[in-house]
């Protein structure tokens, strides 16, 4: 079978723009922001893409013509929903470790809301809104402390992970915050973690977190908006994940009468399966007691499997003329932990496209220049349309900033 993008075929699309090539469908940006929408359609969410999953300005921007808010973690990430056309009035700024040049430039912006993870990040934050004369949204990322169930490196809801305020922390944090002159409590949220295969945890969490409110409220601390956090977890191999109508019954019957907005910040499951990593195979190599696919993307291009030990799907192009056989895929990087795939069947020879599925999400948006690699190109496929969204670094670029000093 030819596999295709849409209308074009992956064969045609790397002829046209090299290998590594990340290749990206509309329709399935499209469809996935859908699928949120429809599921809560009675809630009226205020979906916020988490822009660290990609961020890619023509997708941004995709998702702005969508309606959809932002959830950015960094200064950068906010300059790139504005350039995309975004709005600020529909972007929260989550992490535990802003900086006040960052609030300042967030504040100055106009967005929606600040999650604060910490005390120290609260007294910093009034005390930059109160120099600008004006007060900052907020909203505390309480940790629930629920066990996502998911990889140890993408679970932030337990005690001992460093996101959030602890929950018997929770209601002195606010009172604190309503102390403060320069802050405007307007939510509250949290975020257990990521790829979540369960919906237990994260009703859970939305338990918890609404006993949180009603307790808040009895104190006169009135909430206008619950944000539960990123979204659900998507199939990367043979994953049974969760649905999202069945989770959005469950968050509709849990906040029942109470005038509270729901925010959602959704970022792998809305990107993560528009996407594929297209690499050629430089060389078939056979050791002594394993084989070796070596292909021409990295754990630079795509550090997941190196970071999670996670798995990707990966297929030939077109129908493979060689026998299938079991090898390690593999990059040019120098690192033993340079890999796509470990123990895998796959029918490949030198030169043929292998496409690697499930690439959109915290895949280029973690690409770097590891070994002097030159970042891949991007492109966004729209029926038989294919742009270029983003060109391949060159040499030069990588080298810009630098200077051989004598
Ligand atoms: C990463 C992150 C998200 C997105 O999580 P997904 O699992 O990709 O949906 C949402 N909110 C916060 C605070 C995050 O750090």
């Amino acid at each position: 079978m030819t596999l295709r993008c849409e209308n074009l075929s992956y064969t045609e699309l790397a002829e046209r723009y090299g290998t590594p090539l990340y290749v990206y469908s509309q329709s399935a940006l499209d469809e996935a922001f859908a699928a949120y929408q429809t599921a809560f359609a009675a809630l009226n969410p205020l979906i916020c893409y988490a822009v660290k999953a990609n961020g890619n300005l023509s997708l941004i921007r995709r998702f702005a013509e969508l309606g959809s808010g932002f959830d950015i973690v960094s200064g950068g990430e906010l300059a790139r929903v504005l350039a995309a056309g975004g709005s600020a009035a529909k972007t929260i700024f989550s992490g535990v470790g802003k900086s006040a040049a960052e609030m300042e430039y967030a504040l100055k912006a106009g967005i929606k809301c600040f999650n604060v993870e910490s005390l120290p990040e609260l007294e910093r934050l009034n005390g930059i809104a109160g120099r600008l004369n004006t007060r900052a949204p907020v909203s505390l990322r309480i940790n629930p402390d629920v066990d996502a169930q998911t990889h140890p490196y993408i679970s932030t809801g337990l005690k001992a992970n460093k996101f959030g305020i602890a929950m018997r922390d929770a209601e002195a944090a606010y009172a604190r915050a309503a102390e403060l002159p320069h802050l405007r409590i307007v939510g509250i949220d949290c975020h257990i973690g990521s790829q979540l295969i369960r919906l237990d945890p994260l009703i859970e969490a939305c338990e918890r977190i609404l006993a949180l409110a009603d307790r808040l409220a009895a104190q006169g601390i009135e909430l206008q908006h619950i944000d539960l956090g990123g979204g659900v977890g998507i199939v990367y191999r043979d994953e049974d994940t969760p649905d999202l109508s069945a989770y959005a019954a469950a968050v509709q019957k849990l906040i029942g009468s109470r005038p509270l907005g729901l925010i959602l910040e959704p970022g792998r499951s809305l990107v993560g399966n528009a996407g594929d990593l297209l690499t050629r195979v430089e060389y078939v190599k056979r050791n002594e007691d394993k084989n070796f696919v070596i292909v021409d993307a990295a754990m630079n291009d795509l550090m997941r499997p190196a970071l999670y030990q996670a798995y990707h799907r990966i297929e030939p192009a077109e129908p493979p003329a060689a026998a299938p056989f079991t090898a390690d895929i593999v990059g040019p990087v120098c690192e033993t932990g340079d890999f796509l795939a470990k123990d895998r069947r796959i029918a490949a020879q030198a030169g043929d496209l292998l496409v690697v599925r499930g690439a959109g999400a915290y895949a280029a948006s973690m690409a770097g220049n590891y070994n002097a690699r030159r970042r891949a190109a991007e492109v966004l496929v729209s029926g038989s349309q294919a742009r270029l969204v983003r060109r391949r670094e060159t040499v030069e670029e990588m080298l810009a900033n630098e200077q051989a000093c004598l």
